[in-house]
């Protein structure tokens, strides 16, 4: 039977009959059964389910619709109501619930946040509107939607049902349907169905191999500085590392990259995670680049970044923010030291880090020397625009990089304690 003779049947009722028989489509009675008994699964995510949930009570008597009946399970359920943020951690198991519903199921993203991830949009732990994942049918806007308007999204979404035929609609299909993989949450959230193209970008694209001896992470910022600098845009995959850094070394590394270069990831095949091996960061394929960095290399990094020698006004540590160790070590050895008169002595470092440092003394040893400790704030402001004009020491090649003036001297921690002591550098 083709679609016209599916929705006009043609058959006329005898008179005798009109007030006691109708004849409708297959399609229109299929529909008004399936629309008038949407059960929405009971479920909601933020601030929005409590519309959602307000709407289920009495005063909305969601009830009229024949959608009362929410469900606590996902197999009886053919309604999913998104219902607040969509965080990456929550995805995978939004996605394995839509899964487990039975055809016909439909999608309504309620609020903002559910259509396109809403006042949280820019938040690294944020999904940007659950249709990235799933097929939304209906979109209900607001933040959050009065319970009036989810009833109108649903009142659309009835509609929108009105509107299927049973010859088109998917589950009556001879091809299987295909589930939706459930997204992947590692260091970010994958989707399945882009993992040959995640894949693909991940692939190494220059070999490094690290001849330069690596004694602490002040050489871990310089390789840093000198990987950036070589591969710009690349994958670095280096080896020839001799040990497994710290995470000291680790931080500074991957901050000093980004300096000169804009590295997104690296490998070190043995010590990193990702790739065990040369081949597999190179997924089987052969390098674009080749490189050595050596003892030297590092040198002339050093030299290029040092601008100046002499008296300095300030130092300034924690570019990247320093971590309790190095909180630590910095105490350590201002011990019983004072900073020379027209120094200022700064470290960044994150909130909680200076929590635990206060707790284990090291902030009132740092202050008892002449030191700041200042958290979760950039060294830009604190430093090269209060001080604009003076000569600053730092550990770290990158907030010497960033200076807004010429002079800036680069030296490991030891040196700059010391230069903050005597108030010069030699
Ligand atoms: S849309 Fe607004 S009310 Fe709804 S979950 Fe997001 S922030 Fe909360």
């Amino acid at each position: 039977m083709n679609e016209n003779e599916l929705n006009s049947p043609g058959y006329e009722i005898p008179p005798e009959m009109q007030s006691a028989v109708s004849i409708t489509t297959l399609d229109r009675i299929y529909n008004w059964s399936r629309r008038a008994s949407v059960w929405p699964m009971m479920f909601g995510l933020a601030c929005c389910a409590i519309e959602f949930i307000c709407t289920a009570a009495s005063r909305y008597d969601l009830a009229r619709f024949g959608m009362e009946v929410l469900r606590p399970s996902p197999r009886q359920s053919d309604l999913m109501i998104i219902s607040g943020t969509v965080t990456k951690k929550m995805i995978p198991t939004i996605v394995r619930l839509y899964n487990q519903m039975p055809e016909p199921k439909y999608v309504l993203a309620m609020g903002a946040c559910a259509a396109g991830g809403g006042p949280f949009k820019d938040g690294y732990n944020v999904v940007s509107g659950v249709d990235k994942f799933l097929p939304v049918d209906v979109y209900v806007p607001g933040c959050p939607p009065t319970p009036q308007a989810l009833l109108y999204g649903l009142i659309k979404l009835q509609e929108k049902i009105s509107q299927q035929s049973i010859k088109k609609v998917r589950w009556y299909r001879k091809e299987p349907i295909q589930e939706i993989p459930i997204p992947v949450l590692g260091p970010d959230l994958n989707d399945m169905r882009k993992i040959k193209l995640i894949k693909e970008n991940r692939k190494g694209t220059c070999l490094i191999d690290v001849k330069a001896s690596l004694k602490d992470e002040f050489d871990y910022t310089l390789l840093g500085y000198a990987v950036g600098k070589l591969v710009g845009y690349g994958i670095p995959v280096l080896t020839g590392l001799s040990r497994q850094p710290t995470t000291e070394e680790l931080i500074n590394f991957c901050a000093m990259s980004n300096v000169p270069g804009a590295v997104s990831m690296f490998y070190m095949p043995g010590f990193t995670v990702e790739a065990s091996s040369v081949e597999e960061a190179f997924q089987g394929d052969k390098p674009k680049d080749k490189f050595t960095v050596t003892d030297n290399d590092l040198k002339q990094t050093y030299k290029e970044l040092q601008t100046t020698s002499g008296k300095i006004d300030f130092v300034m540590l924690g570019c990247p923010h320093y971590t309790l160790k190095q909180v630590e070590e910095a105490a350590g050895l201002l011990k019983g030291k004072k900073m020379h008169k027209g120094v200022s002595f700064w470290i960044c470092t994150s909130a909680t880090t200076k929590l635990l440092a206060e707790r284990a003394g090291l902030v009132g040893t740092i202050e008892k020397a002449g030191g700041n400790v200042v958290v979760d704030t950039c060294i830009d402001e604190p430093c090269w625009v209060t001080y604009y004009g003076g000569v600053g020491m730092t550990d770290s090649p990158k907030c010497a990089y960033y200076r807004r003036f010429k002079e800036a001297i680069v030296s490991r921690l030891e040196d700059c304690v010391e230069a903050a002591v005597e108030g010069r550098w030699k």
